[in-house]
Parts: structure tokens; sequence; C-alpha cells
């Protein structure tokens, strides 16, 4: 008896070790928004996979990013700073990677660390045992993948299959005593939406509904005017909806030229008959536009099935190897994106529908089945949050906060604001720069450069952000307190860019 008690006493740290350790998979898309998961009410597509996270563990309604677009997303995730602390305000640079990263405290700290899949930093950061990405925005079918060894291999097949067949092979290889955290990066659903074989057509009898902001005409809102990214204008027929794209192109975040013969045949079977389609209705105005809308949902929703069928694929695996019970299972987009709102796909403005993105957590015995968060948190927080989960120190100059105890509901001493600040301008989508505050019930935002106005949405009378109120003399006192609010939060992040923008 004895013997059996000391026995017991001796594995009691490792026991306690495991429990508060915990494995973690973290699984990041590229653009896809919580209008097309049905756990986030939408009625365009079916996500089950997705929506079982959410049912398992939590699902988060106003998780905001802090700069609408792809690499600055990633940046911020890995670093718990703004772009302008981690310098990394726009896409296509290089990340600095002499600065420190969330990975690093996590390998300190006895994990092993993997990052698989779309990272698109234009460089190799520290922090990871093992990497396979995609250089760049890889490609969709037969994408190259650049390992922590800086070689290339190129591997056949749909890429978001690719990346769970790497995902899965990099968690049987990896050392089983040690707890892990692996990213999983998607490529889907970035433009320009190239579906996996066995899905095309997948929408082809559905209508989709138009938007009830798709002819929004911007009244009141200079920077939704002038903007670049609309269906009607933007959206390109032959890159972005294959109506006979080029098969030789090299150019591109498309790749068209990668298929093996069999792939292409299949592939462009099927657009052959949208490009028959096209020229046989020889449409124009208002009818041409709706017909690249419905074009860009079948791509982009076909697009996103696969992701969720793969995600679907990983979750099964945990269950199969028993690692359901002690792993962390998050899933999230860089940011979310426009499926034909205000007429618009891409993302960028501090506005509803690309401010917030997806993000669904499932972390047995620690977080209740069926928990909703309507709290605004940021993906600021998202490293201090998955340090606070692997029981790791959250370094004192990370910029965010934990909000571990939100998903456990404790939810008394949140902040109330989330602190926004987007760059990229004139390219390539010709929105101005923009700063400004996200509340639980308000948006206040400066828009600087070419020209400077401010904005000001009541979220809760005005989700669609159709009304700037700005002007309307009934809320000078609201955007008095809301400046006030603006100017705290930029001391507090140190954003001196911004301060003597303040007007
Ligand atoms: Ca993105």
């Amino acid at each position: 008896m004895r013997t059996i008690l000391l026995a017991l006493i001796a594995l009691l740290p490792n026991l306690l070790l495991a429990q508060n350790r915990p494995n973690v998979i973290f699984i990041i898309s590229d653009d896809h928004t919580s209008q097309a998961i049905s756990a986030y009410g939408s009625k365009l597509a079916q996500t089950p996979n997705i929506d079982r996270i959410a049912k398992e563990g939590a699902i988060l309604y106003n998780n905001i990013v802090s700069n609408s677009i792809c690499g600055p997303s990633r940046a911020t995730l890995l670093t718990g700073k703004y772009s302008h602390v981690n310098g990394y305000k726009f896409n296509e640079r290089q990340f600095d990677i002499s600065q420190p990263v969330f990975p690093e405290e996590l390998q300190k700290s006895g994990y092993q660390t993997a990052w698989i899949g779309k990272m698109h930093l234009g460089s190799l950061p520290h922090g990871f045992d093992y990497l396979n990405i995609l250089p760049g925005h890889g490609s969709y079918y037969n994408s190259d993948f650049v390992n922590s060894k800086n070689e290339t291999h190129r591997y056949e097949g749909y890429v978001t299959d690719v990346i769970t067949r790497l995902s899965k092979e990099w968690l049987e290889s990896r050392d089983k005593n040690k707890p892990f955290f692996i990213v999983v990066g998607h490529k889907a659903t970035h433009r320009s939406w190239l579906p996996s074989l066995q899905d095309l057509g997948a929408y082809d009898n559905v209508t989709f509904p138009i938007p009830d902001t798709f002819y929004d005409t911007y009244q009141d809102r200079i920077a939704a005017h002038d903007q670049d990214m609309s269906i009607e204008k933007t959206m390109l027929l032959a890159e972005d909806l294959k109506v006979n794209p080029d098969y030789n192109s090299k150019s591109g975040w498309s790749s068209y030229n990668r298929f093996t013969p069999e792939q292409k045949a299949q592939f462009k079977a099927y657009y052959d008959k949208v490009e028959a389609d096209f020229t046989q209705k020889k449409l124009t105005g208002k009818a041409l536009t709706e017909w690249k809308f419905q074009r860009y949902m079948r791509d982009y929703l076909a697009t996103a099935k696969s992701l969720d069928r793969n995600i679907g694929e990983l979750l099964e695996y945990l269950d199969q190897t028993g690692l359901s019970k002690n792993t962390v299972v998050v899933y999230t987009s860089d940011q979310g994106f426009y499926l034909g709102e205000h007429g618009w796909f891409d993302k960028r403005f501090i506005y509803e529908e690309s401010l917030k993105t997806p993000f669904v957590i499932r972390y047995p015995g620690v977080i209740k089945a069926g928990t909703k968060v309507n709290q605004v948190v940021s993906n600021v927080d998202w490293a201090p949050t998955l340090l606070n989960i692997m029981n790791t120190k959250i370094p004192s100059t990370f910029q965010g906060h934990s909000f571990l105890p939100l998903l456990t509901g404790k939810t008394s001493g949140w902040k109330s604001e989330s602190y926004y600040h987007y760059y990229e301008y004139p390219e390539p989508h010709h929105v101005y720069p923009h700063f400004g505050i996200r509340t639980d019930r308000y948006t206040l935002a400066k828009f600087y450069g070419t020209k400077n106005f401010w904005e000001l949405y009541d979220i809760k009378n005005d989700p669609k952000n159709l009304h700037n109120l700005y002007n309307d003399k009934r809320y000078a006192k609201v955007i008095n307190d809301l400046k006030k609010k603006l100017v705290e939060q930029i001391k507090l992040v140190k954003d001196d860019e911004a301060l003597p923008l303040v007007d």
C-alpha cells in the first residue's frame, strides 16, 4: 500500500504538469470571414467542423484585428504587439526576426513548436523547432514549401490537403514526451479562390442573396467612396473569376501554371463552362456585376468547403490518437473579409466585416461547451492568451492581455475598447490610412494622408456602418468622450505617428 502511495506521489508532479501544459493547435486561415461560417449564423454555407469547435468550446463575437491585412495580422500574432511596434505595418515586407516572438518563450518552457503552411512574412522567424511554410502566398495546386533549413520542396496536391497532411506527419513524428504548439496556417480562402477539384461546382445550384448593402452609395463616407476594391470595378474576370485565365501565367498568387495535365483538364473543363455562360449571356451593368458576385461566392465558398473539411480531418486525428482531451484547438483567420457588403471584396477598413475575425476555441475541462464571448478582444491579445493557456510567462513588453479569464466566465475588469491602425496606401486598393478605437458600442476613426476626416458609427444601431454620425451634433458628447479614450489608447500603445493627427 505504502509503495503504491509513494509511486503515486512520485507521479503527481508529472500529472499536474500535463494538466497545466496542454498542447495547442492554432489553425489560422487567410481571409475567411464570419459571414461564411454557420456558427456565426451564416446561411451562405455550412461549416460543421468549425461549428464543432465552437459548440464544444467558446465562440468570440467581437474579436477584432489591430490592422486588417494578412502579414501584419500574423506579425501581431507572433509578437503580441501592434504593427507600429513590431514594424510590420504593410504586406510584402520582411518581418524583423531580431525581435522576440512568443514561441521562443514556449520553447524555453519545454514546448515543441511548429508552423506549417502559410506565414507570408518575408523571413523565417525564430521560435520554431520545425517550419514548413509556403513561400509568399504559395500556390493552390502543387505548391512549394520552404522548411527550417531553407530548403524548398514541391508537394503535389491541393494546398489545404497538403497542409493538413504535413501537420499530421509532424504530429506523428514529434517528441511525444513534450507538449506541443503548432500553427496550421492555411492559404485558403485568399484571392483568387481556386477550389479543390472535388469541390468544383459545389454551389452551382445556389443563387446567393445580394447583400442589402451591395449597392451602397457611400453617402458621408469619403474613404468608402474612394476605394478600389469593388466587385464591379476591381474584381478581375480572368484572374479572379477564371473566365479564360492564362494557364501559362506564372505571375500573381493564382499560379494557374502549376497544374498537372490531369488537374488542368478537370479544372479547365469546369471553368470552360463558366466562360461559355459568360460569353453567351453578354451581360453589362448591374447584371454583369451580379453575375460576378455569384461567381465570386461560388469560388470563395467552394474554397472554404475544403478548409472546413480539412479542419474536420485534424479534429478526427486528435480523436483517434487520444490527443483531443489535452489539446486546445483554435480556429481563426488573419482578418475578416467582404462578401459583397458595400459592393466589396477584400478587407482593410475598420468597418465590422473586415475589422472582426472569426475565433473559436476548444479547451476540454477548462472552457465550458457553448461559451459565448461578446467582449471586444484583439489579435494583439492572442499571444498573451496562448502563453497563459500554456502556463508560460507573458513578457512584460507584450502589449496585449490574456483573455483566458473571459473564456472561463470571469468577465470583470476587462478593457472595453481596442485600438486599430491601418497603413497600406495607395496600392493595392486605395484605402486611406486610418486609426481609431472600437468599443462595445461605437467605432471612432480618423482617416488621414491624402484626405483628412473623422467617422463615427453606432455599432448597436448601425452594425453595417452606413451612417457616419461624426457631424451629427447630438453625438458631440459621445465624440468628445471617445476621443479622450482614443488618446489614452494611443499613449498606452505608444503610437507616436497617430497622436499629432488627433484634432
Ligand atoms: Ca488575409
